[in-house]
């Protein structure tokens, strides 16, 4: 027989034990050497054979018991590393027909647990090729890494680039592509969602089924996964749209200690022809918060930009920063790496906000929020920021945002709070999340509001239905037809694990 591919655990000092089945009345994995001093047991049923591993050792558990958050803690029965579509699917399959819960893991950079099962996790990673790259489209693994994904296009004659990046680009194309993807570094103005540039995906339904969707070809499915939070399917493979890219980026700073001067010079440049992108951070420095405008224009060297007209009619004296295309795209990385190894990031709390507000109340929202938040609320390694979206470039059902209303702009606004050190102080967790929940409903019932759900913020099944307002009846149906057993995605508790 072509080899069972062993899965091998490594239990035990230089003991490896192999995964051989599954027992529904113990609710446990049984390894070779357990079935085998155990052989009336024969309840179990056997694991379909795989490309990769299905590891049991406490290691393997252990490292995918949390998020970047830090917050919720859930350990797996099992974590799979695929070696193929096929492996994603028969173990699918395998976990629906014993009920145990699947969970994609991409980076796990969401903060709340919305990657966690008690079940089986599933490391995407493990998928991470590059399968075509033309001058208009990639063809990708959804574990790959969006940085991966910038460095080879770019690398390509002529150079290329996604439309759309993330502020940080070390998250995977199917974990960002599962909640929307702002363009925190490239795009975002006038470009839409990393959703908005999909054309095609693989998904492994909870079913087990391998299924290509698009806009016209089982256009149900791909309305319910992209943005749609891993309920109905796992991406394992993206179609993605690549634009030129330019050689050069030139940003302009500008700072602030006063949110009507800062708004007002924010709507011109969002306007002004020519600006790439633009994104803000604020800080919450007592009563007297600041706010600095990144503004960038992407360049040839030998076409540089006008910094006169670029700027014309905006208040703050600028400070010019002139990078590279790629030493800019990765600009947020170089941040968070250093702090990685310096701070030992991954480990600090943090109980991340996040929501889309309207044009229209955005500003108003900003002025009265900071009042009522502390330096805590932030925290030194934290991070407050502000990225505009013209609406009419947003086209995909999901994510959610705010109701049109008479402004073209929505923004996403972060409060990336980050506890100071490893150990907080009892409380700091529970006053966190009440925060959150707190100014969730402020955002939500004052200022026309929606969650964009990357952070910690309690949500129960009826919040949930409220948040997906028109569109959950479309998600509701593609979740019973391609997750009839609800095991996909349990953390995000959006069809109520977690009431
Ligand atoms: C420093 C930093 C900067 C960020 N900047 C931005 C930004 O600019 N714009 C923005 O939009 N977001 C940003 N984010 C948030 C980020 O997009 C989300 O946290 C995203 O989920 C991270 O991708 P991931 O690979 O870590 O996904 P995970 O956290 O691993 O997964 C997210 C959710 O999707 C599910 N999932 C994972 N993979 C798949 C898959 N293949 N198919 C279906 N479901 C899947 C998981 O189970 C989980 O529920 C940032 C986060 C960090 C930490």
């Amino acid at each position: 027989m072509i080899g069972r591919r062993a899965f091998l655990t490594g239990a035990g000092a230089g003991a490896a034990a192999v995964v051989v089945g599954f027992d529904p009345l113990g609710g446990g994995w049984v390894t070779r050497a357990e079935a085998a001093a155990r052989p009336e047991r024969s309840s179990f049923a056997r694991v379909p054979e795989l490309d990769g591993e299905l590891a049991l050792d406490a290691a393997s558990r252990d490292a995918v018991t949390t998020d970047l958050g830090n917050i919720v803690h859930q350990r797996p029965r099992a974590v799979l590393r695929p070696g193929s579509v096929r492996d994603v699917s028969r173990m699918v399959r395998f976990c629906r027909e014993h009920r145990v819960p699947v969970a994609p893991r991409g980076q796990a950079h969401t903060t709340y647990g919305q990657g966690l099962a008690d079940g089986l996790v599933i490391e995407m990673r493990s998928l991470r090729r590059i399968h075509a790259l033309t001058a208009d489209r990639a063809e990708v693994d959804a574990g790959i890494h969006w940085m991966e994904l910038a460095k080879a296009a770019f690398a390509r004659t002529p150079r290329r680039t996604p439309p759309v990046l993330t502020g940080y680009t070390q998250l995977t194309v199917g974990g960002t592509l599962s909640v929307g993807g702002i363009g925190g570094i490239v795009g975002g103005l006038d470009s839409g969602l990393q959703v908005d540039h999909v054309r095609e995906l693989e998904v492994v339904t909870g079913t087990g089924e391998v299924v290509r969707c698009s806009r016209r070809r089982r256009s149900d499915l791909f309305d319910a996964v992209l943005g749609g939070l891993g309920q109905c399917g796992i991406i394992t493979k993206a179609v993605l749209d690549l634009v030129p890219a330019k050689e050069r980026a030139r940003t302009y700073l500008l700072g602030y200690d006063d949110n009507a001067r800062f708004f007002r010079d924010l709507r011109i440049l969002i306007e002004r022809p020519g600006i790439d992108h633009v994104y803000a951070e604020f800080t919450s420095a007592g009563t007297s918060p600041t706010y600095t405008i990144h503004a960038t224009v992407f360049h040839e060297p030998a076409a540089p930009p006008k910094d006169g007209p670029l700027l014309a009619g905006v208040s703050a004296t600028p400070e010019i920063q002139d990078t590279g295309y790629l030493e800019y795209v990765f600009s947020i990385d170089t941040l968070i790496d250093e702090v990685r190894a310096t701070q030992g990031w991954d480990r600090l709390v943090k109980p991340w906000f996040d929501v889309w507000l309207p044009g229209e109340t955005v500003e108003r929202y900003l002025g009265d929020v900071l009042k009522t938040l502390t330096p805590k609320d932030i925290g030194p390694l934290g991070a407050g920021l502000l990225y505009p979206q013209r609406r009419s470039e947003k086209g995909r059902p999901l994510p959610r945002v705010p109701e049109a209303g008479a402004s073209p702009w929505m923004f996403v606004i972060d409060i990336n709070t980050v506890a100071e050190g490893p150990d907080v102080e009892p409380g700091y967790v529970a006053e966190m999340l009440a925060r959150n929940e707190r100014l969730y409903a402020r955002t939500r019932d004052e200022y026309g509001g929606t969650l964009y759900p990357i952070g910690s913020v309690p949500m129960t099944a009826r919040d949930w239905r409220a948040h997906f307002g028109d569109v959950w009846p479309k998600l509701r149906a593609a979740k019973r037809r391609y997750d009839p057993d609800g095991v996909l995605t349990p953390g995000q508790g959006v069809f109520g694990h977690r009431d």
